[in-house]
């Protein structure tokens, strides 16, 4: 249980990173203290803003001293509300924005954790390599939150998570020790993989500072296509195919539905239909390769051709230059926005294993629509790592809040679900609050008691971002 802030720690922490750095005016922390969705807001009245690891270690220590507790912030685009404060302070990491070395030869890249994503990836293409990382929230999502998030986004496929791209980390510990392993090596095995620890754990175990990100070569040849289809039983066939035709250049296989595509034409401006006619499915893929031998264009009109004369896909654009690419693109990553003008929206963010995908998405439809009659079901995303954006949108008419209230009703069949599939609740936003509950109910115990033993040995006065993922009180 955190302690109020009291004068006297306001002004500590004023003389360890300067007056301007602690921010109280309502006007200055207004943008630290709403969720993306605008679901939750923290209670919270100061913000603290360090420029390096070494001002941010005296923070931790005095908060420890005082019995402040604190709740590390990036780019505050998190879906969960693993940012959200219940009092306490908020760090933001936005000053420890540096890109501090890029190595081509040994494809590495040191970077601090408020860099922002877009950033990196920019610096990275400068030095010819390519950081593969790539979200929706990529202009304004900071490092550090996409490595306590294990991010995900589009191009898991290719390149993993944002776990399978890091090789050494530093982070200041819930008790201001600094734990540095800046490691640069692609082998090294001196014991536990501690790094690990911080990522994906939501800003609970630790602040991460600074990060050794892991570079590929920078693809010389795209295919951006978007391919229209009859039936959802054709895209595991179409993925299938897909995949072996190209092997390890498929970069991004993403499920667009039909419904996603009308409503980004009603709300989105410039955003267009790339066909003549109707289709009830779509998927958007893409290739990529750095090897000067592939010509991913030809690659992917063979792929096309073949699927069009089994008739698996009904018709195909494919992108001929960078702005169609974007465009494109816009299809798929406008959905959430476009989503949010119909009025409420229930989403789930789960995997099911690739071969069940198509089943987890009928038979879900089927029981969402039985519970609430005129649901709007847009399921999408990154079908390819059997990730599914399970969305439903309000029926047309409905009250908004009403279907809202129906919130946890709609959890359980959707969850209950992907249990028994074998899947998970949450794919790659994390679980934060939003989740915590949920959690619960489809976590084995003893995982969740494993995670507390961590918690309590590396924060035993419960600090650092408190009652996320889980509550340490047992009986909570
Ligand atoms: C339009 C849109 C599209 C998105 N698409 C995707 C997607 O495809 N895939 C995906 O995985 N996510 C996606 N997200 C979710 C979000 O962008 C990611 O979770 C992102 O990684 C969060 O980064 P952030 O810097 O905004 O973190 P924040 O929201 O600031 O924080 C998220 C969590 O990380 C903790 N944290 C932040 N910085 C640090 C740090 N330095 N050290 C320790 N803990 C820290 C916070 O306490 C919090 O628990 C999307 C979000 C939006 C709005």
């Amino acid at each position: 249980m955190t302690k109020p802030i009291s004068e006297k720690f306001s002004q500590e922490l004023e003389k360890l990173v300067g007056k301007t750095n602690v921010l109280i005016n309502s006007a200055d922390l207004s943008g630290y203290l709403q969720e993306e969705r605008g679901l939750l807001e923290s209670f919270c009245t100061l913000v603290v803003r360090p420029s390096n690891t070494a001002q941010l270690s005296k923070i931790v220590i005095l908060c420890n001293d005082f019995g402040i507790s604190m709740v590390p912030l990036g780019g505050n685009t998190g879906l969960v509300g693993g940012g959200i404060a219940d009092g306490g302070i908020i760090i933001s990491l936005e000053k420890l924005n540096v890109i501090e070395k890029v190595d081509p030869t040994n494809h590495t890249m040191i970077v601090g954790a408020g860099c922002i994503l877009a950033n990196i990836q920019e610096a990275a293409r400068e030095a010819n390599c390519l950081f593969p990382l790539s979200l929706g929230a990529e202009g304004s999502c900071q490092i550090g939150g996409n490595l306590s998030t294990n991010a995900g986004g589009v191009n898991v496929l290719q390149y993993g998570n944002a776990r399978d791209l890091v090789l050494g980390l530093e982070a200041v510990l819930p008790d201001g020790r600094i734990f540095e392993d800046l490691n640069q090596l692609r082998k090294n095995n001196t014991g536990y993989d501690l790094k690990q620890l911080f990522i994906g754990s939501e800003g609970t175990l630790g602040i991460i500072t600074k990060a050794v990100l892991k570079l590929s070569p920078l693809p010389i040849s795209y295919a951006t296509t978007i391919v229209g289809m009859s039936s959802l039983d054709k895209v595991l066939p179409l993925f299938e195919m897909t995949r072996e035709n190209n092997s390890s250049n498929l970069s991004a296989f993403e499920l667009i539905p039909r419904i996603a595509l009308d409503l980004g034409i009603k709300h989105i401006p410039g955003l267009v239909d790339p066909f003549g006619s109707h289709h009830p499915h779509y998927v958007l893929i893409e290739l990529s390769s750095s090897n000067p031998k592939d010509n991913s264009r030809e690659a992917i009109e063979e792929t096309l051709e073949a699927a069009l004369s089994k008739e698996i896909i009904t018709d195909a654009v494919i992108a001929d230059n960078d702005s169609q690419m974007k465009q494109l693109w816009r299809i798929r990553e406008e959905i959430p926005a476009a989503q949010s003008k119909e009025g409420g929206s229930i989403k789930h963010d789960i995997s099911v294993p690739i071969s069940e995908t198509v089943k987890f998405i009928k038979t879900a439809t089927k029981m969402v629509e039985n519970l609430i009659p005129g649901s709007r079901i847009c399921a999408f995303g990154h079908i390819g790592d059997g990730n599914i954006h399970f969305n439903i949108t309000q029926p047309v008419g409905y009250d908004k809040q009403a279907f809202l209230n129906s919130w946890t009703e709609v959890n359980r069949v959707v969850h209950d679900l992907v249990t028994d599939m074998g899947g998970s609740i949450s794919a790659e936003h994390g679980i934060g609050i939003l989740k915590r509950e949920e959690l619960k109910l489809y976590l084995p115990e003893i995982h969740i008691d494993l995670m507390r033993q961590i918690k309590t040995s590396l924060d035993p006065k419960n600090l650092m971002n408190p009652d996320k993922i889980f509550v340490l009180d047992k009986k909570k």
